[in-house]
């Protein structure tokens, strides 16, 4: 199975470098220089996320179901590779994990209709849409609480979307080892073409672009010194810790 990475092997290349900075190289996870650095898979001009997308999680935050999918926008200065560090912020007391399927675009997407949107997807990867759940709350718009630098963990790789079946798989969630979330990707309320199909009314979707398609029940805090890993068994294995801002 292809693992596609972006990678550098410059230690001043930042993990938000765009795919024209010099120093980002593109290569296959079996095949690394031994001094890589793994960068995220993709270098979205936009992540849209998609909130409430699992019935169950919808309730355990006291919402209701969505009749269609709620999308807002996390920055791509937001993005951190496999390994890297999520930063818990001063001004937060209560970060949360998310683990999610994360779909990356592979062509200008624009008003893509329903039978057609999966000519649009490169790959999938694993995503963690970290989340300050008590400055969402308050201000009530996502911006902040899901914006922070360090929030989206995204990776270590991409693969190719001819070689993943999704049906069958499932997205794992673990602090320090003990499982939090574990779902099927069938349990989302909205599949990943009505999603495509739903933002691409709205909005262009550009080649590297990033969707995060919810998360399941189980969201809860994770606290600095802690280790968060969001698995999904057929596409890999994101691990990042967590260290106090
Ligand atoms: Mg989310």
């Amino acid at each position: 199975m292809p693992k596609l990475v972006r990678y550098t092997t410059s230690p001043d290349c930042p993990s938000t470098a765009p795919d024209h900075n010099s120093a980002v190289l593109q290569g296959d996870f079996e095949n690394l220089p031994k001094n890589a650095r793994l960068l995220p898979p993709c270098s979205p001009t936009k992540i849209v996320c998609v909130g409430r997308n699992y019935a169950e999680h919808a309730k355990e935050l006291g919402n209701e179901v969505p009749s269609e999918p709620l999308i807002f926008l996390k920055p791509p200065s937001s993005l951190i590779a496999h390994s890297e560090s999520i930063v818990y912020p001063a001004i937060s007391q209560n970060v949360h994990f998310e683990g999610e399927l994360g779909v990356v675009i592979g062509r200008q997407a624009k008003h893509v209709r329903r039978e057609e949107p999966m000519d649009y997807v490169k790959g999938y990867t694993c995503l963690n849409d970290v989340t300050a759940r008590d400055i969402q709350r308050k201000d009530v718009q996502f911006t902040r609480g899901k914006g922070f630098d360090t929030f989206c963990a995204v990776g270590p790789w991409l693969v190719p979307k001819e070689e993943v079946e999704l049906s069958g798989l499932r997205v794992i969630t673990r602090v320090d080892g003990e499982v939090k979330q574990d779902a099927p990707l069938t349990d989302m309320i909205f599949p990943v073409d009505v999603i495509i199909a739903f933002v691409t009314a709205c909005m262009t979707l550009e080649p590297g672009d990033l969707i995060a398609t919810g998360t399941p029940p189980g969201v809860g805090p994770m606290l600095p010194g802690q280790t968060v890993e969001v698995e999904i068994p057929g596409i890999g294995l994101l691990r990042n810790p967590v260290i106090r801002g």
